[in-house]
């Protein structure tokens, strides 16, 4: 028997492909294959976090608060205690929502009001609702200010903050047990956990609409006027482009989708879609303007 070194046939070891394709199509399928990652994590983490009994967000937010609180950091979680007649009055209204969503301790909602010219309100963890100025001086009566309140409310009484932000950790975490710097790890954490804490799914601000249609409903026996909220919020795209609206629309559908929904709603429960509308009390702009 005679042993031969043999060479191997030429071109094993490079594909038929030109390099610089290869790379590129694997690329995306490793781009692919993380975003699926990404997805499946935050929907799994959305999930689980949605299980946490309520009373433990409150001790999480007030431990958050407390570290805050003595850092000497403005904290979005400290308790307002005010008892300005704006705040009273929305106080009020927002008793009456929270009735009619038949919301139940130890959910509940604390307001906090500020003055910034901004057009916009949002939720936040803990039941914390930030309403602003420059969304309330526009609304049109009371109506939409309670479609308002009952769709911030919606979303603490379906938990969204919570489950946008176990969405946002769980990214967080499959981020970090990737190979990776730390610098890319932590600006993806902040980028998922701004987007989720604040920004919600399109499915969940429709689920807020919906729900929060149901207090309009219970508190005046119809819903009309309810769909003037995005009556005024399609009138401030229009004037403002979209670039100047704040984080209230960004992520939420599309407003004439919206009053089509409310009205689909409305007629799908049998609620009476027309009605007189409230107004607002006399001193609310003033009391807008005295309020801090
Ligand atoms: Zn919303």
């Amino acid at each position: 028997m005679e042993y031969q070194n043999r060479q191997p046939e030429e071109g094993i070891n490079t594909p038929g492909r030109h390099p610089l394709a290869e790379f590129i199509r694997l690329s995306i399928a490793a781009l692919v294959a993380l975003l699926l990652l990404g997805l499946l994590l935050n929907l799994a983490g959305g999930h689980l976090a949605g299980l946490i009994p309520y009373r433990a967000e409150l001790w999480v937010t007030e431990k958050i608060d407390r570290m805050l609180v003595e850092a000497g950091e403005p904290s979005p979680f400290t308790i307002a205690e005010s008892d300005t007649p704006l705040i009273e009055y929305l106080n009020t209204l927002g008793d009456k929502v929270e009735a009619a969503l038949e919301m139940q301790s130890p959910m509940t909602i604390q307001l906090h009001y500020s003055d910034e010219d901004v057009v916009n309100a949002f939720a936040t963890l803990g039941g914390h609702v930030y309403l602003y100025k420059g969304l309330l001086k526009q609304l049109p009566h009371e109506n939409a200010l309670t479609m308002l309140l009952a769709h911030e409310y919606s979303h603490v009484q379906m938990r969204h903050a919570l489950r946008g932000v176990g969405g946002g950790l769980a990214v967080a975490f499959g981020a970090a047990v990737l190979p990776g710097g730390s610098g890319v790890n932590g600006r993806l954490y902040s980028l998922t956990s701004s987007l989720s804490s604040l920004n919600f799914s399109r499915e969940m601000e429709t689920d807020a609409d919906k729900n929060g249609l149901k207090a309009v409903n219970a508190i005046y026996g119809h819903t009309a006027g309810a769909d003037d909220l995005f009556e005024l919020f399609m009138a401030q795209r229009d004037s403002a482009g979209a670039g100047a609206l704040d984080g209230f629309f960004s992520t939420h559908p599309l407003d004439k989708d919206r009053i089509e929904a409310l009205g689909r709603v409305s007629g799908e429960h049998g609620w009476f879609s027309e009605g007189a509308t409230t107004p607002l009390p006399d001193a609310f702009l003033q009391w807008l303007d005295a309020a801090d």
